[in-house]
């Protein structure tokens, strides 16, 4: 547990440093707001949440009557939690049988890792797991998937140049006869304004849910936290197009734009099931805001 919260720590360190400096030995004044406010705009909190926290933290600086840069930064981290822990939401197994877990994701947001990841997540809390490799465009990413499922023992349903709305078909079929407690669909890799390749996604949803009633049960979005704002477009465009019920939010080890979360938490309140901080199969954890928070603001 520890090294976890160390390596989460030593993750955000660079957009902590520019967050953290600026309250040392600071008197509470104009400047100091305003350094705070580049702070979170270079982490890229977003316009909305930036103005939203300055606001609240002046009001409570006031109305508490802080004297000391210390005291500030301890509102502001109590505020950050307020405003991250909607976001810090489990997912809750057992469920279906099987609950069908359809991903999605740009190209290089760490899809497939976490999928890898996912599975070994899901082991440990003692689910089968089955695959799907509804990436059937790229050879290389049903290969990829395919290392991961043999790493992690997990069969891996997939079909060349086949429709990838009916692999994911196949899939929740071959889990409901075997009787497996979750089913991963992949999809293939794209940008929000590919509209065709939403279409397509949209459609295997729509599949999914024929396959089994109420299916899929989780559709979830991977973004690479470090790619700010961008990742923000990208959680609005898929959960117009497909009405998501998570995100994963990988990458945040060595990023300087933690602060993505704070502007998804203001604009686009889709819960965060789990964070990525490394490319090793152990890197993916549970979101908790208070422990994200600290790490911030230590
Ligand atoms: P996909 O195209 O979305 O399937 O992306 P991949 O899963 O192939 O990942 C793209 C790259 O990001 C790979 O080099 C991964 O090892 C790396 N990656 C994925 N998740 C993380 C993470 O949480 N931290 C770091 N540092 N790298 C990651």
């Amino acid at each position: 547990k520890r090294s976890w919260l160390t390596r989460l720590k030593a993750g955000l360190s660079k957009t902590s440093a520019s967050l953290t400096t600026l309250f040392v030995g600071a008197k509470i004044d104009d400047d100091l707001y305003e350094e705070l406010e580049s702070a979170l705009l270079m982490a890229d909190g977003g316009v909305e949440a930036t103005q939203f926290l300055l606001t609240a933290l002046k009001k409570k600086v006031k109305d508490d009557k802080l004297t000391d840069a210390e005291q500030v930064k301890g509102a502001l981290k109590t505020l950050l939690i307020e405003l991250l822990t909607p976001l810090q939401k489990p997912l809750v197994l057992g469920r279906h049988q099987p609950m069908v877990m359809m991903i999605a994701g740009v190209n290089g947001a760490g899809k497939t890792t976490t999928i890898g990841k996912l599975a070994k997540h899901l082991q440990a809390h003692r689910q089968s797991v089955l695959l799907a490799a509804g990436d059937t465009f790229r050879a290389a990413a049903r290969e990829q998937l395919a290392i991961w499922g043999e790493r992690n023992n997990v069969s891996v349903i997939s079909q060349e140049s086949g429709d990838p709305a009916a692999v994911a078909f196949d899939a929740v079929q071959s889990a409901l006869a075997r009787g497996t407690d979750v089913v991963m669909v992949d999809t293939a890799g794209r940008l929000p304004t590919q509209l065709h390749l939403m279409e397509e996604l949209k459609k295997i949803k729509r599949v999914i849910g024929k396959s089994m009633a109420d299916a899929p049960h989780e559709v979830l979005l991977v973004i690479d936290g470090n790619t700010g704002q961008n990742a923000l477009t990208q959680v609005k465009a898929f959960d117009d197009a497909l009405q998501l019920t998570g995100l994963v939010v990988t990458k945040l080890d060595g990023t300087a734009k933690g602060g993505v979360l704070a502007a998804i938490a203001r604009t686009r309140p889709v819960p965060v099931y789990f964070i990525g901080v490394g490319e090793g199969i152990e890197d993916l954890q549970p979101f908790n805001a208070q422990e994200f928070v600290d790490a911030l603001l230590s």
